[in-house]
């Protein structure tokens, strides 16, 4: 898997992909992450690419020319690639993004689909969105919730998270993306998780607990989850699955 990210800050990526799952990922070749400021792909010395709104009203607009060559570039460099390795796809599967509040609300469903594509090109937007006419060269429009980011870089890590981590071999051995929460049918929140200690004592209940009464000293981990009885604590487990609150 592909992801493009085109960018007018393209170092807000920098931490965030370069530390644990991701950067694994990454190193193992399971993903490429490219990012592309879109800057670059300005015409004028001051690498202009925002403008006031036709028609007026408020902030700046993301302008139609840049996206559009930022994508071309892109797409050019894959057809070459393709081009030159006879191996590959000539049919890759790749789709372009638009990150807006307004577009179709990310769930575990719509990352597995997007896990089966070969290249994501996401378009992160800043001050009050994209000129419309770069909705042409889009194929889908995503949002990760119904508030509003200032930009589409936050989105287009979480989508880069939730797509990778559903690639086989990006979480390893140890843990399978289809225990999560929201895989395939399942609607539901995982059950409670315990690790050591088996007792964790307050040290200062008054302080931090928002009880009144105070009477919990001691936390404990569930007899059963100690017991080694696998039937038992299986369901324990389906006995307090927690299901989503909204
Ligand atoms: N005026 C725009 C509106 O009301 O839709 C808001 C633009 S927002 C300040 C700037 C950029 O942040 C957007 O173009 C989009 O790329 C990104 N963004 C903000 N909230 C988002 C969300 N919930 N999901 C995806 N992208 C978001």
């Amino acid at each position: 898997m592909i992801f493009d990210i085109i960018t007018i800050f393209p170092q807000i990526f920098d931490s965030y992909f370069n530390e644990s799952i991701l950067s694994r990922a990454q190193k193992k070749n399971l993903i490429k992450i490219n990012i592309h400021n879109l800057r670059d792909y300005t015409l004028d010395k001051h690498k202009k690419v925002d403008d006031k709104p036709y028609g007026g009203g408020q902030g700046m607009i993301l302008q139609v020319e840049p996206f559009y060559r930022a994508l071309a570039n892109i797409k050019m460099q894959k057809s070459k690639i393709k081009m030159t390795n006879q191996n590959a796809k000539l049919t890759a599967k790749t789709k372009t993004i638009m990150l807006t509040p307004t577009g179709k609300t990310l769930d575990q469903k719509m990352a597995m689909k997007l896990s089966k594509l070969d290249n994501i090109i996401l378009l992160c937007g800043r001050y009050e969105g994209f000129d419309a006419r770069i909705d042409k060269f889009v194929d889908e429009k995503i949002s990760i919730g119904n508030y509003v980011l200032s930009g589409g870089e936050l989105p287009a890590m979480v989508l880069v998270e939730a797509v990778s981590r559903i690639i086989p071999g990006v979480l390893g051995h140890s843990h399978s993306a289809e225990d999560d929460t929201f895989s395939v049918d399942k609607d539901y929140v995982e059950y409670p998780q315990f690790t050591r200690p088996e007792k964790f004592q307050i040290p200062n209940p008054k302080q931090i607990t928002n009880s009144k009464k105070q009477k919990t000293k001691t936390l404990s981990v569930p007899k059963v989850l100690l017991s080694g009885d696998h039937k038992k604590i299986e369901e324990w487990k389906k006995k307090h699955i927690k299901r989503k609150t909204n």
